[in-house]
């Protein structure tokens, strides 16, 4: 049966949400509640807020004339006060999608769309639409004709068509401009009245969270720019959650605007969809918008930029930094630790000494309930169950990135999530030339996160999980039953002692799951990308480990390499009875030269990486081969790939199975920061042009053009990262047509392959840093 599709506001609820579950923090009831850096006591059950996304400038503009529009008579000295300017952006008059109702498509889901006049009038532009999002995530969402637009760059359509009208709902919503809630009656005051009992108001949220950042406490963070609107679940899609990266401040902003420049959302847009491509988990991007430079500038080091938000989507976005807010170990709380970038000394929450140390244990159960049960249907299952469930999937999570040569770049307690998803991306970066001391992030100076540091990271981020459920495990150890509403009341410090030993008793030995699993995982990986089939115990030594030796002794390129060598036709290289022994050094020797060649310079630009001298490491790779190809030909390998006849079809059928696990197109440093400065260039020239020429406004037709072309730029990136092992440009020549290339044309072949090159030299290796 066909999925039924519905518009984004009309996605049904899942049975139990989020905000109706868990306790909500309170704010107090005026427009810039939800806007002030609000610090909240450990003690405090809480763990989201109220905020309606506001994608506007911060601080916020004014002109005189909209002043005056208010009353505010500024010419005689008056103030504009910030409450009022505020609450032109609530959302309080009912509007409507433009889409009637189908009765057809069922029950109501109970929201409706909000706005103010001042809310329209923001200016959205859709860049981009992740159709595997859609395909995977959220079967049950259409989204009208923001495909056809996003990929192909076209014009949106101004016609009142279906299509147009649900991508236009669409853009409405996740661009903040309609705030989807539940529908309430405004009362006497104009104001909305709170249904109270079973059925409360649902709207968007953000969380508190804390945790440790670069190894130190850091104290409360939480959702600083990133806004929930919606949960929503379907039988082929699961439960998801859609949030809004870069959509404002809220009460976890501290010092910071809540908004997100254009490339930090290009980067985590294209860096999720290609994680999921690798089949690593990871939070799923569904779309991207941007603003016209000059109604929303977000001001950075280098001056304006032009903005970014994202709408993500995951089953959940709680990370272990939500569990260390409700129950901040003593000896991280006691400590006061200046923060990176920040501002001053952060309040460590210990002003009321032991009282606030102590957390909400009732928050913490209910949390814990929460993300076992309802996200990850572990409902039956025992806390230390799922603890063990949440380890396993992180351990198997960095292992992957670990065999994707990816680093993460910031991987604090608060960007681990619970699910074992790969969340946050700021910083991140593919491996280029092999290094396993690369450290991807500009702002990391000392490595704790550089590449072979990721395992032993994740792992102390877990620990900071394990301690704060510490009370929860012990409980639960200690009276065989989960801990009930209420096992925290009147607790003596000596009990809460008891349990938070007995935890440590009963978790013994979770780090060696840790790295069992890891290990494991990482084994599976290396495995595959070698084109093996079954494991020997030598091979971590004479495969993985002397391979690598190799790449970071002869600064080999470390993608191309695992690609090249699934065409190695090891064959050739073990003389069969057709083989003659010379014509196997001759193959050895141009396959080893081109080899060294192709993973050190990049065909398409100036040569990239250096090579001190070529003769040693060919002679190097040739002995390395020698053993692979004795290795891969093995009689068990060849029963594990069913007993192929001919030698032919052995290595055509390793090479398929490695050309299916070693991506042609790595989303590199190099193609990121190309994609964004032709999107940044194409979204902002019209303005720039404009004022150059003293203009007031650039010409419309420009600002179209320069829309559809950042469009086609993020598409054509967007569909390389998610079909990653295409063979994009690859081979001699352009076979033509329909001869199994993705590429439609020779100019697009040249294209491809030079967006699946190493990039100029100057690129390999690129640092980003953390702000954005
Ligand atoms: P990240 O390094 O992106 O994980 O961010 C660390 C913390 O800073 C999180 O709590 C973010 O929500 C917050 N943050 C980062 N950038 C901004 C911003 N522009 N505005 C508000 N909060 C931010
Ligand atoms: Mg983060």
């Amino acid at each position: 049966m066909a999925i039924q599709k519905l518009p984004l506001h009309r996605l049904p609820l899942p049975p139990t949400t989020l905000q109706h579950t868990l306790s909500e923090l309170p704010l107090a009831d005026q427009p810039s509640a939800q806007r002030r850096a609000t610090t909240f006591k450990t003690d405090s059950e809480g763990v989201w807020a109220r905020v309606n996304p506001l994608w506007s400038p911060w601080p916020l503009r004014m002109t005189k004339a909209e002043a005056l529009a208010m009353g505010v008579e500024v010419d005689k000295g008056q103030q504009v006060s910030v409450e009022d300017v505020l609450a032109r952006w609530d959302p309080k008059e009912l509007e409507h999608t433009g889409i009637p109702h189908d009765p057809e498509e069922g029950e109501s889901n109970g929201l409706n769309t909000f706005s103010s006049a001042h809310r329209m009038k923001l200016e959205p532009i859709l860049l981009g639409v992740s159709t595997s999002t859609l395909n995977d995530a959220l079967p049950h969402l259409t989204v009208g004709d923001a495909p056809t637009i996003c990929n192909r760059g076209a014009s949106p359509s101004p016609d009142a068509t279906p299509a147009a009208l649900v991508r236009n709902a669409l853009v409405d919503i996740l661009s903040g401009r309609k705030v989807l809630k539940s529908e309430t009656e405004p009362n006497e005051q104009g104001n909305e009245a709170r249904q109270t009992g079973e059925q409360k108001d649902y709207g968007p949220w953000s969380t508190r969270y804390c945790g440790h950042q670069f190894g130190v406490w850091a104290g409360q963070l939480g959702d600083g720019r990133a806004i929930s609107i919606l949960e929503t679940e379907s039988e082929e899609g699961g439960r998801q959650e859609l949030q809004l990266k870069g959509a404002g401040r809220t009460p976890f902003s501290r010092t910071a605007d809540g908004l997100a420049v254009l490339r930090s959302g290009v980067r985590e847009f294209l860096g999720c969809e290609a994680i999921a491509a690798l089949d690593i988990r990871t939070t799923r991007a569904l779309a991207l918008l941007t603003s016209p430079l000059p109604s929303l500038p977000v001001i950075r080091e280098q001056g304006p930029e032009p903005t970014s938000l994202l709408c993500r989507v995951a089953p959940s976005f709680i990370r272990i930094g939500h569990f260390q807010a409700l129950n901040p170990a003593a000896s991280d709380v006691g400590m006061r630790q200046f923060f990176m970038g920040g501002s001053g000394w952060l309040n460590d929450q210990t002003e009321n000494g032991d009282q606030d140390r102590e957390g909400n244990l009732e928050g913490l159960r209910k949390l814990t309930e929460w993300v076992k049960g309802d996200i990850m249907d572990m409902k039956e299952q025992s806390i230390k169950e799922w603890v063990e469930e949440v380890v396993r999937r992180n351990a198997q999570t960095v292992a992957k990135w670990q065999v994707y040569g990816w680093m993460h770049g910031v991987l604090n307690t608060d960007n681990i999530s619970l699910t074992g998803d790969t969340i946050d991306f700021g910083p991140y970066a593919f491996m280029d030339v092999y290094d396993d001391k690369h450290i991807c992030n500009h702002s990391d100076p000392s490595g704790l996160y550089s590449y072979r540091n990721q395992p032993p990271r994740v792992l102390f981020a877990l620990e900071k999980l394990v301690a704060s459920l510490a009370p929860l495990i012990g409980y639960e150890a200690t009276h065989s039953i989960p801990p009930p509403s209420g096992f925290s009341e009147g607790l003596s410090k000596e009990t809460r002692k008891e349990w938070e030993g007995k935890a440590e008793e009963v978790m013994d030995g979770w780090e060696k799951v840790f790295w069992e699993v890891q290990k494991e995982e990482e084994r599976r990986g290396w495995t595959k990308r070698f084109g093996l089939k079954t494991y020997k115990d030598s091979d971590d030594r004479d495969i993985t480990y002397d391979y690598f030796a190799l790449l970071q002794a002869h600064s080999i390129d470390f993608h191309t390499s695992f690609r090249l060598l699934s065409k190695f036709r090891p064959s050739q290289v073990i003389s069969d009875d057709s083989g003659s022994s010379s014509s196997s050094s001759e193959y050895l020797d141009t396959f080893a030269s081109d080899f060294i060649q192709q993973t050190t310079t990049s065909s398409a630009t100036a040569a990239a990486c250096t090579i001190d001298s070529v003769s040693p490491a060919k002679d190097a790779f040739k002995s390395w081969l020698i053993s692979y190809a004795a290795r891969s030909t093995a009689d068990e390998e060849k029963t594990a790939y069913g007993g192929i006849a001919s030698a032919q079809e052995f290595d055509q059928a390793r090479e398929k199975a490695m050309k299916a696990v070693n991506p042609r197109f790595v989303l590199r440093q190099w193609v990121l920061e190309e994609t964004i400065a032709k999107m940044e260039q194409a979204l902002t020239h019209p303005y720039i042009e404009a004022q150059e020429k003293g203009k007031q406004q650039p010409e419309e037709w420009k600002v179209d053009e320069g829309i559809r072309e950042a469009r086609r730029v993020l598409a054509k990136i967007l569909d390389m990262s998610t079909r990653p092992f295409q063979p994009y440009g690859e081979g001699a020549e352009y076979p033509g047509p329909g001869k199994g290339s993705p590429s439609s044309s020779k100019a697009e072949w040249e294209e491809d392959r030079r967006l699946c090159g190493l990039g100029d030299k100057d690129m390999l290796g690129f640092q980003c840093s953390c702000s954005s």
